[in-house]
């Protein structure tokens, strides 16, 4: 079972939503499209599960087409979508069973298919309560209940913990990460602890477009490649000409200015793994005239390498 995506184009209007993308998701993989609200993630997971066609590209769920296969692409997967569409005045036992029916579960398997859901989703102390009178949790448990009711072996998750408090988001993470060893799940998130924490595979998204895409470990070592040094100095001196000389600097690749304090210059400065700019870029304060309020170096975690990637 897997999902197939190859140069998928999403415009909107004129505006670009996803821009030429391509990926593929396999069967005991969970992965997570993380990035910055309005990346394009909720777009892309919309033509995955054929609610939206795409302007161009195509993509595949087990070798069904999305736009000439929606009925078999349908029956395979499951959908949480963002704004989770629940009947609020069902009560939970009948909502599944609606569900089951037109998700096309089998009249002999739909209440074995709701019981098993009520099961896995630890909705037992709710199940025959109106979904409008329960927490957020809740309601977010019984979305993971109608993707799944149908036992689908794809599952698309839109920002599944979204709204949920720390205890609520373990419960799901790990009820994600248990479901993912039997089926293809991809989810999406705008927040980077929650792909290290549930995901095998991090694909990560900026204004329609792939920038990064490994295991959390691959990332967090490619982010290891840098080191920054973050110096701050009082703002009598002459910032350009000072921002100029500390790129002139062999070992450094890149240097952003990142704020005016009022009486202060901030900068980040990136050099390779392993080497510590802190001399250098003194005798370059020096130089210029600048007076050193603090200088800082570290190692980039993966927090700094999704900033990068998605400013
Ligand atoms: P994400 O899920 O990453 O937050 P979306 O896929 O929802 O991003 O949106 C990507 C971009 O497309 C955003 O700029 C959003 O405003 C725009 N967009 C989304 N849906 C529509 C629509 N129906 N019409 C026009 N623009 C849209």
């Amino acid at each position: 079972m897997s999902i197939k995506v190859t140069n998928l184009t999403k415009y909107y209007g004129n505006y670009l939503a996803v821009d030429d993308i391509s990926f593929e998701a396999k069967k005991g993989e969970i992965l997570g499209f993380l990035g910055p609200n309005g990346a394009g993630k909720s777009t892309t997971m919309k033509i995955i599960t054929t609610y939206l066609p795409p302007t161009s590209g195509s993509v595949e769920v087990d070798g069904f087409d999305v736009e000439d296969k929606s009925l078999e692409v349908r029956k395979k997967l499951g959908y949480l979508p963002e704004l989770n569409p629940l009947y609020y005045d069902m009560i939970v036992t009948d909502y599944l069973e609606f569900i089951a029916k037109l998700d096309g579960v089998p009249r002999g398997e739909i209440k074995k298919r709701r019981d098993d859901m009520i099961r896995v989703c630890g909705l037992e102390s709710v199940k025959h309560k109106d979904i409008g009178t329960l927490s957020k949790g809740f309601k977010q448990r019984v979305g993971l209940a109608q993707a799944m009711i149908n036992n689908p072996d794809v599952l698309i998750l839109d920002e599944p913990t979204s709204g949920l408090d720390p205890n609520q988001i373990i419960e799901i993470r790990n009820l994600i990460k248990k479901l993912g060893k039997e089926k293809t799940v991809i989810l999406s998130t705008h927040i980077l602890s929650e792909v290290t924490a549930t995901c095998n595979r991090v694909i990560i998204i900026n204004k329609g477009k792939i920038v990064a895409d490994g295991t959390p470990q691959e990332l967090q070592s490619k982010s290891k490649g840098q080191s920054i040094v973050t110096l701050e100095v009082k703002n009598n001196c002459d910032k350009n000409a000072l921002l100029g000389s500390l790129k002139e600097i062999r070992s450094v690749n890149k240097v952003d200015f990142v704020k005016d304090t009022g009486d202060s210059f901030i900068f980040n400065i990136y050099g390779n793994h392993g080497i510590d700019l802190r001399e250098v870029i003194s005798g370059k304060v020096m130089l210029n005239k600048a007076i050193v309020l603090s200088m800082q170096a570290k190692q980039s975690s993966l927090e700094d390498i999704f900033r990068e990637l998605t400013k």
